[in-house]
């Protein structure tokens, strides 16, 4: 049994969270938005059939890629306040990933008990969900099912949106083949981080759903935030690397916008 218990989510709510295709057109005002990469090895034959689907194959693991919004290196999320509580919960705008967590969506529904498992002894050893009995709090998982509907939901539809944003994570690990990085990566098992890249930028965000008209307005929010985590006290050559990518495609000579406008935890 699993409860969230919510009254801990330092715990969980660290530098970076993760977004769908979706998400990058809603909350792109909030996060610096960038794409990371990591290995999953399959645990069954209908795992492996889900990961043809939204990865690539590289030998016996598979390469899958997702959108990262903030700096993992933080080791709190903008957006969350100072009374320990999530400013985007209340609209609507809380990303699936985030309503998931500690659940991991990569893997099948009935392989989320090994998932708990090594949360329990990795980043979730403080989490207070696997706790057994608080009343008050919900029921999110049991007996092998996530019980609660909205989670549910949730983990659907990231499933679901990794499949749709599959063509540019491919594209995108594409270009990072040529990059030293990459070999490094596949020794190893770490997180291979790269910016958005400009040539398909435009793309993406119609794919996103946000309007041509609105693509300006992007470039601007975006690297005003790379800047922002440029200078904080855990920056990252991703955020200069994204900031150039972006420079690229914005208006020489208009101005970014004012600090005021950018939307971090209140
Ligand atoms: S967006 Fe909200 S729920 Fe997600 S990590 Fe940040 S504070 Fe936590
Ligand atoms: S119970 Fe676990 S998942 Fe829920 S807020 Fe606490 S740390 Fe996060």
């Amino acid at each position: 049994m699993f409860q969230c218990a919510v009254t801990c989510a330092e715990v969980c709510c660290t530098g970076a969270t993760m977004l769908t295709l979706d998400e990058v057109g809603t909350l792109y005002r909030h996060f610096p938005i960038t794409v990371g990469f990591r290995q999953y090895s399959p645990v069954d034959s209908s795992h492996r059939d889900f990961l043809d689907t939204v990865a690539e194959r590289a030998g016996d693991v598979y390469i899958m890629g997702d959108f990262i919004a903030g700096n993992w290196r933080r080791k709190r999320c903008a957006m969350l306040s100072s009374a320990r509580l999530c400013s985007l919960h209340d609209t609507g705008l809380k990303p699936i990933q985030c309503r998931i967590v500690p659940f991991c969506a990569v893997y099948p529904e009935n392989r989320q008990h090994a998932v708990l498992a090594e949360q329990q002894m990795g980043a979730f050893r403080k989490c207070r969900g696997f706790q057994q009995g608080t009343r008050e709090n919900r029921e999110v998982w049991s007996n092998g099912i996530i019980t609660d509907t909205e989670t549910r939901q949730a983990f659907y539809g990231y499933r679901e949106n990794l499949g749709r944003q599959r063509r540019f994570m491919q594209a995108i690990l594409d270009e990072c083949k040529a990059l030293p990085a990459f070999q490094r990566f596949l020794a190893g098992k770490g997180i291979l981080e790269a910016p958005i890249p400009a040539s398909m930028l435009s793309e993406l965000l119609s794919e996103a759903g946000v309007p041509e008209d609105d693509h300006q307005h992007y470039l601007r929010f975006q690297a005003e935030l790379c800047l922002r985590e440029l200078g904080s006290r855990t920056p990252s050559l991703v955020f200069q690397d994204a900031l150039q990518q972006l420079k690229q495609l914005m208006n020489t000579g208009e101005p970014l916008l004012g600090k005021e406008n950018i939307i971090t935890k209140q």
